[in-house]
C-alpha cells in the first residue's frame, strides 16, 4: 500500500498515520519527523532546516526532495508507505511522481483531511508530544490520563516550538498557497480520498480504513 496524507498543519495527519502504520505496516515517513530528528542531533540538514521551520516556512524543494528520495529507496519501503506531510508543493509531487514512475510503481491513494482555521489552530496550539515515543495527545480533544505524561511509556509530553499562534497562522497561509494546489492535481489522477477532518479521530479512521 503506497499512501499521501494531505492537509493543513493540525489537521489530523500524523495522528491518522499511527493508526494506518500499526494496521497496515507500512512505514510512517513524516518530513517533519526527519527534520526535527536532524534539529535533535544537531546535524547540517537540521541547522538549515530550523530556519525555515522556526518562521513557518517551507524548507526548499530541494532539500526535501532528496531526502524523500533516499527514504523511499530504503528496502523497508519496497512493499509500500505512509508519506506524511510530503508532498507540499507541485514540484515535490512531481518529483514524487517521477521517481516513483522510474521505478515502476503508482500511488494508491491520497487521503485528503480538511478543517478550517480556527479548528486548525485550536488543535496546534494544544498538541503534546511525548518525548521518548512521539505520541501525539491533545490537551483537550485528546489528553493523556495524567497532565503530561505519555499513556504508553510514562515519558514527558512536550509542545513543538512552532506550534504558537503566530507561526501557525503563518503555516496555514503557507498551506493555502503552496499545498492546497495538490487537491487539485491529486484529484485529476484520480487518487483522492476527501475525508472531513472534523469529525472524532475514529471516525475518520474508520472512514479511511474502508476505502483501502
Ligand atoms: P498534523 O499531523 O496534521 O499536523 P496531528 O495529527 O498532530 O496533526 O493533530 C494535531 C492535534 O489535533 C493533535 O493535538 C491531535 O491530538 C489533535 N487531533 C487530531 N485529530 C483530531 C480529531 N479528529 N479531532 C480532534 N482533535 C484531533
Ligand atoms: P510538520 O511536522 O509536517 O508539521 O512540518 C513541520 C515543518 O517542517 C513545516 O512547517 C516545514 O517547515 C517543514 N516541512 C515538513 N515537511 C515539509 C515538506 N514536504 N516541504 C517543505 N517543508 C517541510
Ligand atoms: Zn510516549
Amino acid at each position: 500500500m503506497r499512501l499521501v496524507l494531505l492537509g493543513p498543519p493540525g489537521v489530523g495527519k500524523g495522528t491518522q498515520a499511527s493508526s494506518i502504520v500499526k494496521k497496515y505496516g507500512v512505514p510512517h515517513i513524516s518530513t517533519g519527523d526527519i527534520f526535527r530528528a536532524n534539529i535533535k542531533n544537531g546535524t547540517k540538514l537540521g541547522l538549515e532546516a530550523k530556519s525555515y521551520m522556526d518562521k513557518g516556512l517551507l524548507v526548499p524543494d530541494e532539500l526535501v526532495v532528496s531526502i524523500v528520495k533516499d527514504r523511499l529507496a530504503q528496502d523497508d519501503c519496497k512493499d509500500g508507505f505512509l508519506l506524511d506531510g510530503f508532498p507540499r508543493t507541485i514540484e515535490q509531487a512531481d518529483s514524487l511522481d517521477q521517481s516513483l514512475s522510474e521505478s515502476g510503481i503508482k500511488l494508491d491513494k491520497v487521503i485528503n483531511l480538511s478543517a478550517d482555521k480556527d479548528i486548525l489552530l485550536e488543535r496546534v496550539v494544544g498538541r503534546r508530544i511525548c518525548r521518548t515515543c512521539g505520541a501525539t495527545y491533545h490537551i483537550k480533544f485528546n489528553p493523556p490520563k495524567v497532565d503530561g505524561i505519555c499513556d504508553l511509556d510514562q515519558g514527558e509530553l512536550y509542545q513543538r516550538e512552532d506550534d504558537t499562534e503566530e507561526t501557525v497562522s503563518t503555516r496555514i497561509e503557507v498551506y493555502g498557497k503552496e499545498t492546497r494546489p495538490l487537491i487539485d492535481y491529486y484529484t485529476n489522477k484520480d487518487l483522492l480520498l476527501d475525508i472531513d477532518g472534523t469529525q472524532p479521530i475514529e471516525q475518520i479512521f474508520e472512514i479511511i480504513v474502508k476505502s483501502l
